[in-house]
């Protein structure tokens, strides 16, 4: 059968006739899925490729918590997942929890701190992580192809990959190209392009985890209180997150604003609680008797610039003895419903995660094969799973790493 190669990235390379190099399944990315399912198929025995344009592999995993390497988290569930079906991530979950990642990470040495909602972070710093994950595939007798770009062969038979002037053929092939998100730490759209090339739906990525940026009538907040953080509820649709808000330059950041981001739709609102739990009524009632004026009240519980923002002026000067309910009323709605639609978002450049990718319904839950395409697989950060902040991401790259790798 004559075979058609379809260049997917850009270098054009030199005319080359290599010979083929045969293994058991080739697996493009070498990030936390691809080094993942390639440790889990070569310990079965397979012989395995795997093909990155980055000169290093894992390189997200490097850079993962701010260089502490937020690996996974004690309570993972198919609640902390973003995908079309919410039943899908379910099997990878129960067959790879977080405990089978912390024995994997500990037995090489890692040990690791909890933060806050059961996050888990290593002491020794995420480039350990990527370490381990590459010395163990390289252990296994993993074969890497690194640094250069991939061509696939639009064929049906063994699948044929081109790699820098290598040719790989094998009867399976895994797609672990993650996501366009951080393209400076190697994210492409390769795995998405590839999925459709192979008949695969895909749902139409957006960056997740991102930073909101605010619509040009609010932006003298930015420039009062960039830098400025406090703990908020940031809304949008039917999710809410309670956690630390960040001001930025140009909008929202923080973890409240980053989970909520991951759900946000172009043109859909948002609304930030300045004040969950915390009734601006019932603090009024307490300070009935008090002459202070309501803006400096305020700026005892929120940060100091911010109150301005939210009051009318007649209001914000007035002696909280003096306040009216109607006042206290229209303060309350502008604390605890501040409600804008964003501009944007902070872009892939700043987006942690992606949200969307191949669809699911092709995808065998258990083994990552497509249905449609016998021998080809998708897992990680390329499928339309995206976890909420909080090691979820890189527990689904494990998770459904180990799954494809067990099947393979
Ligand atoms: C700054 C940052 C911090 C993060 N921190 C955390 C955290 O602390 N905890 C957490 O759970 N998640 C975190 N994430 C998310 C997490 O890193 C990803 O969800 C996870 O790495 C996805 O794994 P993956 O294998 O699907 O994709 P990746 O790890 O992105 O691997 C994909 C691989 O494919 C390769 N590739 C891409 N395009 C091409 C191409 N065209 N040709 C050849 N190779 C290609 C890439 O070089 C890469 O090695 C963070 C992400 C970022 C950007």
């Amino acid at each position: 059968m004559k075979r058609r190669y379809f260049r997917l990235a850009c270098a054009p390379g030199p005319c080359y006739r290599p010979a083929m190099q045969r293994f058991d399944a080739i697996i493009l990315g070498g990030g936390a899925s691809g080094l993942y399912c390639a440790m889990h198929a070569a310990r079965r025995g397979l012989s395995v490729a795997v093909a990155d344009h980055s000169a290093k592999p894992a390189r997200k995993v490097r850079i993962s918590g701010g260089g502490k390497g937020n690996f996974t988290n004690l309570r993972v569930g198919p609640e902390n997942y973003l995908c079309a079906n919410p039943h899908f991530v379910k099997s990878a979950l129960a067959r790879h929890t977080p405990w089978d990642v912390i024995d994997f990470f500990t037995a090489h040495g890692v040990s690791y701190e909890e933060r806050d909602h059961g996050q888990l972070f290593t002491l020794e710093g995420a480039p350990r992580l990527a370490g381990i994950l590459t010395e163990q595939c390289g252990r296994l007798g993993v074969a890497f192809f690194l640094g250069h770009d991939v061509d696939v062969a639009d064929s049906s038979g063994p699948f044929r990959v081109r790699a820098g002037a290598e040719e790989l053929s094998a009867e399976k092939l895994v797609l672990a190209l993650g996501g366009p998100s951080w393209p400076q730490a190697g994210g492409s759209d390769l795995g998405f392009r590839l999925a459709e090339r192979f008949g695969l739906a895909v749902v139409p990525p957006r960056p997740g985890l991102v930073g909101l940026v605010f619509p040009k009538k609010l932006r003298s907040l930015c420039r009062d209180l960039s830098g400025n953080a406090l703990v908020a509820m940031v809304a949008t649709g039917d999710a809410a997150f309670t956690d630390p808000l960040l001001f930025t330059h140009t909008g929202i950041s923080g973890p409240a604003t980053l989970q909520a981001s991951s759900y946000w739709r172009e043109g859909r609102p948002v609304t930030i609680d300045f004040l969950p739990g915390q009734p601006l009524a019932e603090l009024v009632e307490t300070h009935r008797g008090s002459n202070v004026l309501f803006k400096n009240l305020l700026a005892r519980v929120l940060p100091k610039r911010l109150p301005a923002h939210l009051l009318s002026p007649g209001t914000s000067e007035t002696p909280v003895s003096q306040l009216s309910g109607e006042q206290v009323e229209a303060a309350a709605d502008r604390v605890h419903r501040f409600t804008f639609t964003p501009a944007g978002t902070e872009g892939p450049v700043k987006a942690e995660v992606t949200v969307g990718g191949v669809d699911t319904d092709m995808i065998s839950s258990k083994t990552f094969e497509a249905k449609p395409v016998p021998g080809l697989h998708v897992i990680g950060e390329t499928l339309d799973v995206a976890g909420h902040l909080g090691g979820y991401n890189l527990h689904w790259a494990f998770a459904s790493g180990a799954a494809c790798g067990q099947s393979l």
